[in-house]
């Protein structure tokens, strides 16, 4: 147990010290508080300094009413430095007003940054629909500078910075009107400016999680734009940037797990994404509502899903994980020479998880990095459609070039279907028709026996 000797020599400390610190500063109520702002708890700094303030003068009117001398002396020492608390003491003693000195620390601005700043960002966040937030405070150097002349000259242990009480008070306040704090990815995000005065809302990217299927050929993924202008007329992208305007923001990102080729389409399951919609001040989006918004934007040619929110991890996880897919193609081919059932049964069997090098195809070569691959075409299933025409279904790890493991590439891709075809061959036609996400490997081996599940994954994942 702490006996009162030691309480009241800890009283005394603590006001010792804030005497020490007010005879050489003036200090705002804010200001002298946050010193001993780890002191007690419940109360705002400029209850702690306004306490203190008066147990100061209480001592020093104790001393004027016992007749102690010096107290006069203090009282017009102190007084300037205490501020308008001291106003009545001051006047009643020595017949005039006083003149508080501004405060060392925040020039007397700090209780009205946190009132103007609070009520700033609550009428722009009131002017968009946004649920959670984050505050943070930029403060020059010289006031960061005098706080810790302070803390460091009276050896203050228990003090707080004045960006943590800038922080915590206007967040306070936004709580008051019922927005959330939140420190790991809020909806927007509230920049004070301490000198010269200014608040900044910044609303945060929303990131959605999708999946999309591109009907169509000749769509890019991302925008292509060239000097003539557009290189192709649609893009998966554009598609997208109609939720811009859903969700009142500056423009929409478009990271997909993978991409397909511009003629290539992209069926099935749809591919993965994350739709990042830049400065969103709608967040409460109706996600049923989108996929059609994408849908009539694109003419149809563009399907989305959305899932749910994502997180800006997301983005990178998705990326990493279709490094991992294996991808179901379907590919029609024409062949230079005929070809028959037995050439196709011979394909198939030489294709059951065969490995394939790959040197980057020279069509791309000019913008991706040249290097050889190892991937594994896990299965092939041909039907023959014409004498020089057929249809392949490809099981293939992600990565690799369809394309050319039907052409052969010059020689760049091997083993090819034209190498084992003994004819040239062309890869007319391509689409994705399903994406095997890691979970669900198993599959893919089993291509011929699972013929069920692969049926069922061809269908569609809408609801
Ligand atoms: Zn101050």
């Amino acid at each position: 147990m702490v006996g009162p000797e030691r309480l009241v020599t800890a009283a005394a400390k603590i006001v010792g010290t804030a005497l020490s610190i007010v005879r050489e500063y003036p200090l705002c109520d804010r200001c002298l508080g946050r010193l001993f702002a780890l002191l007690g708890r419940g109360h705002t700094n400029e209850e702690r300094g306004r306490a203190l303030k008066l147990l100061i003068l209480k001592s020093i009117h104790m001393a004027l009413r016992e007749g102690d001398e010096e107290a006069e002396t203090l009282l017009r020492q102190l007084a300037p430095n205490l501020g308008p608390v001291a106003a009545r003491l001051y006047e009643e003693v020595f017949g005039e007003p006083l003149n508080p000195k501004p405060c060392f620390i925040c020039g007397g601005l700090l209780d009205d940054v946190i009132n103007k700043a609070a009520e700033a960002a609550a009428r722009e966040l009131a002017s968009s629909r946004v649920e959670t937030f984050l505050v943070a405070a930029h403060v020059p150097d010289y006031v960061i500078k005098r706080e810790n002349e302070l803390r460091f000259r009276f050896k203050l242990a228990y003090t707080e910075s004045i960006k943590a009480e800038i922080r915590r008070e206007v967040s306070k306040r936004l709580q008051r009107r019922g927005l959330r704090p939140d420190f790991e990815s809020p909806d927007a995000l509230v920049s004070v400016y301490f000198e010269p005065f200014s608040v900044t809302v910044y609303f945060m990217p929303l990131l959605l999680m999708a999946r999309y299927k591109k009907l169509g050929r000749r769509i890019s993924q991302s925008t292509w734009l060239t000097r003539e202008g557009l290189k192709y007329p649609y893009s998966v992208e554009m598609a997208f940037s109609t939720l811009a305007r859903a969700a009142e923001g500056a423009g929409v990102v478009l990271h997909a797990a993978g991409r397909e080729d511009v003629d290539v389409r992209m069926l099935g399951n749809g591919r993965p994404a994350v739709i990042e919609i830049k400065q969103a001040r709608v967040r409460d989006l109706d996600l049923s509502a989108l996929g059609e918004r994408v849908r009539q934007a694109s003419g149809g040619l563009i399907e989305a899903f959305f899932e749910g929110r994502a997180r800006r991890k997301d983005v990178r996880s998705i990326k990493e994980a279709a490094e991992e897919h294996l991808k179901v193609y379907r590919a029609l081919v024409v062949t230079s020479a005929p070809i028959d059932e037995s050439a196709l049964a011979r394909l198939e069997d030489f294709f059951r998880g065969r490995q394939v090098k790959q040197r980057t195809p020279r069509r791309v070569r000019h913008r991706r990095p040249d290097v050889v691959r190892t991937k594994t075409v896990h299965s092939v299933k041909a039907r023959l459609i014409a004498p020089n025409v057929f249809e392949a279904l490809v099981v293939a790890d992600a990565g690799l070039y369809i394309k050319e493991l039907v052409d052969g590439d010059g020689g760049d891709t091997s083993p090819s279907f034209a190498e084992v075809l003994g004819t040239d061959a062309y890869c007319a036609e391509l689409d994705v028709v399903y994406i095997i996400h890691e979970a669900h490997k198993g599959l893919a081996t089993g291509w011929g026996s699972d013929r069920g599940q692969a049926a069922k994954g061809l269908q569609t994942p809408h609801p």
